[in-house]
């Protein structure tokens, strides 16, 4: 058994002393079956979320409504859910009602792959009713039970399978290929905002191929904002991405790069991106194509900022096939500029207006810091205030005549 679940033993065990059954279930148990690191480890018990709320001390209401409490045991969170059903996905969005059962079978019954549903006990014990183990050591997704009706009830699960793929390299078995294959037209019912967060995580991780790949075959992308307004762009992303993306910033990033007519704007407007996520887009963009013009000049570093480097370099290994270029040597040349912001700049537009009491402040003034920013941040100009105010005045004269 992993550490993790080790650790985690006497939280099943303070269940059962009060006379609920409890066992790990889900991502973690699969991961463990992998022999992959395991991130969080779920719980599953008979204990309603007011029960769990009375056992532990450190309880964080998550998500009463689906029956999920956080509780903290030895600095670690674990999220303990009460058994339960799902019924009714009449809106597309999420289970009308939910049901708590008293069987963990019923609640391995509702959920969506058989490699994620299997339970596990204290002692290590596997509970696996729907062949979860033999799946998972053939590579392959298949649903619990139907797979038309598994998609149908939430169609979430197909975009949940093509990640799968991507996260663990496995395949779709027939029956879940076939039924995604009716079903996809479904994702237009569910909000964008759920799809994008799984094709985040496609995007991010190392089978990405063989997921865009599946993309491509079934036809999911017709059903997808942005792919299905452009018949190429899938193709394209197959032809274009290699190798998996370092964030959604990146992703929508070069997106745009191999197929400008989607604009940075639409990505995010038709995938509900967020703002953060546009700026981003746009910074590492921008930084791309002055790095495609002048390459890893001071100027394109000064643009580019810190926080963008390990995206920007992967971008361009990405795009241009040039793996030469390390986040390392784009820090070294970074230290090396002379300034890192125009707050280090040694003279403020307060200062210039002060030089010519005769002229009315306007644009000029941030036009006059752009130039001497340039100059400073190319090594043209000193930065130094005597130095930039002696420039300023030279180039004043020049402007006059
Ligand atoms: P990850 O490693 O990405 O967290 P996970 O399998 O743990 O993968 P979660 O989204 O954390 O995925 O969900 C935990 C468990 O809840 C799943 O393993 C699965 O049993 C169940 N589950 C999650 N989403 C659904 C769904 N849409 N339909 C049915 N069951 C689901
Ligand atoms: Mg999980």
């Amino acid at each position: 058994m992993k550490p993790e679940f080790k650790e985690a033993i006497p939280v099943l065990e303070k269940l059962e002393e009060h006379g609920f059954h409890a066992f790990f279930v889900g991502g973690s148990v699969r991961d463990s079956l992998l022999n992959r690191t395991i991130d969080d480890v779920d719980i599953a018990s008979n204990a309603t979320p007011e029960q769990v709320q009375k056992i532990f001390d450190k309880t964080i209401p998550i998500g009463i409504e689906h029956g999920t409490i956080m509780i903290r045991y030895n600095h670690i969170s674990y999220e303990v859910t009460t058994f339960r059903t799902e019924s009714d996905y009449t809106d597309f969005r999420h289970p009308e009602s939910v049901e708590f059962v008293k069987d963990i079978h019923e609640d391995l019954s509702r959920r969506d792959f058989t490699m994620n549903a299997i339970a596990m006990n204290k002692d290590g014990t596997l509970i696996d009713p729907y062949e979860g183990q033999m799946h998972i050591n053939e590579k392959r997704i298949e649903t619990v039970r139907n797979a038309d009706e598994r998609f149908q009830e939430d169609p979430l699960r197909m975009m949940r399978a093509l990640r799968f793929v991507s996260q663990l390299g496995f395949h779709l078995g027939k029956e879940a290929e076939d039924a995604i294959v009716r079903n996809h037209h479904l994702l237009e019912k569910i909000a964008v905002e759920r799809i994008a967060a799984e094709m985040e995580k496609l995007w991010k991780a190392p089978y990405i191929l063989k997921a865009l790949t599946i993309l491509y075959e079934t036809g999911i992308w017709q059903s997808l904002p942005v792919f299905k307004q452009h018949h190429t762009l899938i193709q394209k992303s197959l032809n274009h991405i290699p190798s998996p993306l370092y964030s959604l910033a990146e992703a929508i990033a070069c997106m745009h790069l191999f197929y400008p007519n989607v604009s940075i704007d639409d990505w995010c407007k038709r995938w509900k991106l967020s703002k953060a996520i546009k700026h981003r887009s746009y910074d590492l963009i921008n930084g791309y194509q002055l790095y495609r013009v002048q390459g890893l000049t001071p100027e394109t570093l000064y643009r580019l900022k810190p926080e963008l480097f390990e995206e920007f370099v992967h971008l361009v290994t990405v795009l241009t096939g040039n793996s030469q270029l390390t986040v390392k040597e784009v820090e070294r040349a970074y230290q090396q500029l002379p300034i890192k912001n125009r707050n280090d700049l040694n003279i403020n537009g307060h200062e210039i207006i002060r030089l010519y009491p005769d002229r009315n402040p306007g644009p000029w003034v941030r036009e006059w810091l752009d130039q001497i920013e340039k100059q400073v941040i190319n090594g043209e100009l000193q930065n130094e205030k005597q130095t930039i105010m002696e420039w300023v005045e030279q180039w004043n004269r020049r402007e006059r005549n």
